[in-house]
């Protein structure tokens, strides 16, 4: 972990003067006017260079009036759980304890997407602490239009709103409850909103078809529904909005399934989870070892590590919740079993991520835009555990412990407010 920046800046202030003038926009001054309200927007499975298709055109003008990267690294594994909560912590997943959408925790159990009572379980998400609840700690009212983490009582707090996820609610629907908010006589100063219709298509029809395009073009016209509200209230240029992913999509053929029961006996071992990231723990009375032995030796379509051995820049494998043997898939496949595929009847998602997060095909969007942005800018691709200081910064919360670094993305915000 790194020491966060704006903690080194508060150190420094401590001790002399020139922390103030070097950076005056941060300055912790009570007389300082409130941040702009700050709009965190994921659009869950917005691969870097759907941007480039022309379905995006608020997107677009968007990234023309404020600021676009080339494109966003999520943190591994690449998944949806996992990358929401590494945005609003700044933490890589092994330090903020989502290690991935499945998991097993020796006292809390099973933790499953669909598994309300876990979801909802702060004990799931207190290694970290999500911006939400610095924010409340500091006085700024949080409202989210769903964001995973924000339905789980997390040291105690929640956000001042927010709404258990329903996947039923349209984009124009999430889009008029944020708007909603913003019109309260106290406005929120932390919102999220999230739209997922892009991954389903991706995951059920890949990313290179009609209907993940016509998903692009429907979160596109809701984001248009959000601008037009914005601008109408007078809002436009007087909040921060980022727009997000949390990672991409990559094709993946019917037909590229790794059949692990046919290497291993699955009897053997305790199964987390199959996919593109497959986790296994030893079973008792079981030879763990020669299972590990078999995998890690060089496989066809997939890598397989002992939870140690993982390759130092995923910088996955310390946290308990990591089963003790990972395989991953190459990208394009999938790690499945026999028994699994005869049981879907060969029906199975032609649009994957979870990879190795170098894939071009992981990267996802970054789009900002604002008055604490500049204007017309494209900036070289970033980690995305640096959107957290970025978001504390522009908020003027004093950042928790983080593995983000404010500098790789301070040359985004228009000089005045860095
Ligand atoms: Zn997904």
């Amino acid at each position: 972990m790194k020491i966060p920046f704006r903690l080194l800046c508060c150190l420094a202030l401590a001790f002399s003067a020139g922390c103030a003038t070097q950076r005056p926009a941060v300055a912790p001054a009570a007389s300082q006017a409130a941040p702009s309200p700050l709009l965190l927007i994921s659009i869950d499975g917005y691969r870097a260079d759907y941007l480039q298709r022309g379905l995006s055109p608020t997107l677009e003008q968007l990234a023309r009036d404020g600021v676009r990267a080339v494109g966003m690294q999520p943190s591994f594994p690449s998944l949806t759980f996992p990358n929401h909560y590494t945005l609003v912590t700044g933490l890589r997943p092994d330090h903020h304890g989502i290690v991935n959408n499945t998991m097993l925790d020796p006292q809390l159990g099973k933790f499953t997407l669909s598994n309300r009572k876990a979801v909802s379980d702060g004990r799931w998400w207190s290694e970290a602490t999500p911006l939400w609840e610095t924010a409340d700690q500091h006085g700024v009212r949080t409202a989210t239009m769903f964001w995973p983490g924000t339905e789980a009582d997390i040291h105690g707090r929640h956000p001042d709103q927010w709404l258990p996820y329903n996947g039923a609610l349209t984009p124009n629907q999430r889009v008029d409850q944020v708007l909603a908010w913003l019109d309260q006589p106290q406005r929120p100063g932390f919102l999220t909103l999230y739209f997922d219709g892009v991954d389903h298509a991706g995951h059920t029809y890949g990313p290179d078809t009609p209907e993940v395009n016509d998903a692009l073009r429907e979160t596109d016209a809701a984001l248009a529904r959000l601008v037009e509200g914005l601008r109408r209230r007078g809002l436009i240029d007087r909040i921060n909005v980022i727009v997000l992913a949390d990672h991409g999509m990559a094709p993946v053929p019917q037909a590229n399934s790794v059949l692990i029961d046919k290497l291993v006996p699955l009897d053997d071992v305790q199964t987390v989870g199959f996919g593109v990231l497959a986790g296994f723990n030893p079973k008792p009375g079981k030879d763990f070892a020669a299972i590990e032995r078999k995998l890690e030796a060089p496989q066809q379509h997939m890598q397989c590590w002992d939870k140690t051995r993982v390759p130092v820049r995923l910088a996955y494998g310390h946290n308990p919740r990591v089963p003790q043997l990972l395989c991953l898939a190459d990208v394009g496949w999938r790690i499945t079993t026999t028994a699994f595929l005869a049981q879907k009847h060969g029906t199975v998602s032609l649009g994957e991520h979870g990879y190795d997060n170098i894939d071009p095909r992981m990267q996802a969007l970054f789009v900002a835009h604002g008055p604490a942005f500049e204007r017309g800018v494209v900036v070289k691709p970033f980690a995305n555990v640096d959107v957290y200081p970025l978001m504390a910064h522009l908020l003027n919360l004093p950042p928790a412990a983080n593995d983000g670094d404010y500098g790789a993305v301070r040359g985004m915000l228009r000089p005045e407010a860095r």
